[in-house]
Parts: structure tokens; sequence; C-alpha cells
């Protein structure tokens, strides 16, 4: 696997910010160097999923899962003419990758009946997460602050430890870091530009997904409204603590990767920019 060719919205800002100071040489410099970092953290989260696939293939108590949220998958799709519909019905496809065994799992749910089920900052009670006891998870996704590098994500993560897991990793990498669901994902666009003439509902997208890959079918799920876990309550029962034991600030946006252990229920460690501790205490 190597890094996407694509451009992510860190990279396309530095390049910018390169063109435009061409005449700045200090500056110029500065951007330069600013990028080579960021695309060296890429490579690095590259390595590490690689490193950590194989650790999880050796070892039947550590347990790796890479997610993210497919392009919203609308209805209807008509691919032969131009359609002009006032409202698509949109359905959603949260992969997750189980790199230990190389199965993709989708998570799938439309909007039905639903109109505040949206991203994927709360992971779902069927999920893959529920086979898993007594392990170690390490969960590696993008590194957006909008959907997985959050209050949410972090409140869900001391939740779901509980009797659970011993311990959880997890590691926001940068928008150029290829995760195996990005591959997956492009199995079942590839399925559809060639073998998908019209998608008339959302049922019709569960039977895409389980048909797009033939060798490795995905495992798919269909998601109800009451298979979600409201953060609401998590957020009245812990408090957002944004310093750590020595009162210095943390910032979200500079973590690196973020641990929490079953021995210590409300605490979260931070690591790289600001390595940190911080508890999070019962309101
Ligand atoms: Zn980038």
């Amino acid at each position: 696997m190597s890094p996407k060719s694509d451009t992510c919205p860190t990279c396309d800002d530095l390049n910018n910010k390169i063109l435009a100071t061409k005449d700045n040489e200090e500056k110029y410099q500065e951007y330069e160097v600013e990028k080579e970092l960021h695309l060296r953290k890429a490579e690095k989260g590259q390595k590490n999923i690689q490193m950590q696939t194989v650790q999880a293939k050796n070892d039947s108590k550590y347990h790796v899962i890479t997610f993210d949220l497919q392009q919203a998958l609308p209805t209807p799709k008509i691919s032969t003419r131009p359609a002009f519909y006032k409202r698509k019905l949109w359905t959603y496809n949260l992969g997750t990758h189980n790199c230990g065994i190389g199965v993709g799992h989708s998570y799938v749910w439309n909007e039905i009946g639903e109109k505040r089920i949206r991203g994927n900052s709360k992971l779902l009670e069927k999920s893959i997460l529920m086979t898993f006891m007594e392990t170690l998870l390490v969960a590696i996704s993008d590194n957006c602050c909008g959907e997985n590098k959050n209050w949410n994500m972090i409140f869900f993560c001391l939740w779901v430890i509980s009797g659970r897991f011993k311990r959880i990793e997890q590691f926001p990498v940068p928008g150029d870091t290829m995760l195996p669901n990005d591959r997956d994902f492009a199995i079942v666009e590839r399925y559809v530009r060639w073998q998908v003439q019209c998608v008339y509902s959302p049922d019709e997208w569960i039977c895409v997904l389980q048909l797009s890959a033939k060798s490795n079918p995905f495992k798919v799920v269909q998601i109800q409204q009451s298979d979600f876990i409201s953060t609401t309550e998590l957020n009245l029962f812990l408090q957002r603590n944004t310093v750590n034991k020595n009162k210095e600030s943390i910032q979200l946006r500079n973590c690196a990767s973020m641990v929490f252990q079953e021995s210590e229920p409300f605490t979260v460690t931070f690591y790289e920019h600001t390595a940190g501790e911080i508890q999070c205490a019962q309101k």
C-alpha cells in the first residue's frame, strides 16, 4: 500500500501557501518544511497500519480495525440518463476493516425515519466491537476532528472499554494515509460503475454491497435507529476536561494517539505533539 495520490486539505492548503510565498524565501522554506513533516506523518501512519496488522495476525487477543464513512450513496441512482430529483434519499456505509483477518464489514443505515444519525462519531452496538472480548483493540481512523477526534468519540471509548477491553489505542492518521477501507470503498465503486445500472431503494444498496467483493465478500450489517447509542447521556455524565494533571492545556487537534485503559476508567492519555493525561471526572 502506498499513500493516496489525491491530495488532502492540509496538502492543498500548504501547496497554496508555498505557491503564494515564492518571493519570500523565509516563509517559503517554512511551508516546505511543514509540508515535508506532514507527509512524513502520513508515511508513519501507513507503516503503523502495516505493523499493527502483522501483530493482529499473530495474536488472537490483539485486534486492529480501521474505520471510515463511505461517501453517501444516493437513491435513486440512475446511470443511463441525467435525472433530476428534488430530494435524494441517502444511504450511509460505515466501513470497518478487520485487519487481522482481512475482512471488510459494512454497517449500513439510511435516512428513513431518522434525521439525526450522522457521521461515524458514534460507533455501533451491533458492531464488530462486541465480538472482541478481554482484548486489546487498536482503532485507526482518518484524522478528522469533526468525525473522529472529538469528545463524543472519547466518551464512547471510555464507555465501551468497560468490561470488554483491557486497552483501546486510537490512532487518527493524516488524510493522505490509505486506510484498508479506501480499498474496500474502491471495490464497491468499481462494481457500481461496471455492473449496476440503477439503484432505486436503500435495500438495493445492501445487495450491491453484498455482491461487490467477489472473492472476499463484505459482511454487511443493517443498522436500525435502535442500534445507535446516544452520546447525550455520556455528555451529561462525564466532564470535558482540557487540562492535564499538571494543569497544562491539552489541544485535541494536536494529539496523534489516544489510549484508554480498563484499569483507569476516567482517564485518557494523549500522545505526541502534546503528551499528557487528562481525567474525565464524573459530573
Ligand atoms: Zn496531506
